[in-house]
C-alpha cells in the first residue's frame, strides 16, 4: 500500500509515510472486509459511512504540513483510522463524530490498541471544539457546502485547515491557512468525493438520491 499507492503518487513526507506504515488499517474495518483493508479504495464502515481510500488519508495528512508535536482536530471520526494516523505525528488529536454508534466503535478500537493521545467526542463537528481551540491543524473528513467559518476561527495563527468543499456529489479539497487574526489564505488541492458533513454549519438534510 505505502509503496504502490502512496509513494508512487507523490506522498513524500517521511512523517506521513512512517505514520501510514505504523497504523494497521485492517483493525479499522469489519472482519469480512479485512482482506481488502489495504486496497486502493474506500470501504464501508457502517451507518452509511466510509473509511477513506489510503491515498486520500495520506494526502490530507500531508496537506496539514505537520512537523510533529501539534494539537490537531479532526471532524468525522468514522472508523478512527485517520485519527490514529494523525496521532502518530501530532502530540494530541481531538476528533468529533456525530454518530454515537461509530464513535463507540472507534473508541473501542483505539483504546484496545494503545492510542492514548486521541480524545473522541460525539457531537456536531461543524461547531468545532471551542474548549480546546486553537488548533495547529484541523482536518474535516466529510464534504461541506462551504468553508465553515466557525471551524476557521478555531485555527491558531499559522494553523492549517483541510476541508472538502462543494456539492453533495463532488468536492474540491481546500487548504486554508490562517496568516493573522483576520487574514486567511485559501488554496485548492484536488477534487474528491466525501460523504456529506451534516450539521448546523454543514448540510442540513440528506437530499433525495
Ligand atoms: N475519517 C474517517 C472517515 C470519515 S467518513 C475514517 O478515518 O474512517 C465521514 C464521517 O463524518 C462519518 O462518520 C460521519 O458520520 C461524520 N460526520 C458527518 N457530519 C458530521 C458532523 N457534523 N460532525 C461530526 N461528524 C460528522
Amino acid at each position: 500500500m505505502v509503496e504502490r499507492q502512496l509513494k508512487a503518487r507523490g506522498i513524500a513526507d517521511p512523517l506521513v509515510v512512517d505514520a501510514m506504515l505504523r497504523v494497521p488499517r485492517h483493525l479499522f474495518v469489519e472482519e469480512a472486509l479485512r482482506n481488502q483493508a489495504y486496497s486502493d479504495f474506500p470501504l464501508p464502515i457502517g451507518e452509511g459511512q466510509t473509511i477513506s481510500q489510503p491515498y486520500m488519508v495520506a494526502m490530507m495528512t500531508e496537506a496539514l504540513l505537520l512537523v510533529g508535536g501539534e494539537k490537531v482536530l479532526e471532524i468525522g471520526t468514522g472508523s478512527g483510522y485517520q485519527a490514529a494516523v494523525l496521532s502518530r505525528i501530532a502530540a494530541q488529536v481531538y476528533t468529533i463524530e456525530r454518530s454515537s454508534v461509530l464513535a463507540r466503535k472507534a473508541r473501542a478500537i483505539l483504546d484496545s490498541n494503545g492510542y492514548a493521545n486521541i480524545s473522541i467526542r460525539v457531537g456536531d463537528g461543524t461547531l468545532g471544539w471551542s474548549g480546546e481551540a486553537p488548533f495547529d491543524a484541523i482536518m474535516v473528513t466529510a464534504g461541506a457546502p462551504a468553508v465553515v467559518e466557525e471551524i476557521k476561527r478555531q485555527l491558531a495563527i499559522n494553523g492549517r485547515l483541510v476541508i472538502p468543499v462543494g456539492s453533495f456529489k463532488e468536492q474540491v479539497l481546500k487548504r486554508v491557512i490562517r496568516l493573522t487574526e483576520s487574514d486567511f489564505r485559501e488554496e485548492n488541492l484536488l477534487s474528491c468525493r466525501f460523504v456529506p458533513l451534516l450539521g448546523r454549519h454543514g448540510w442540513q438534510d440528506v437530499p433525495q438520491r
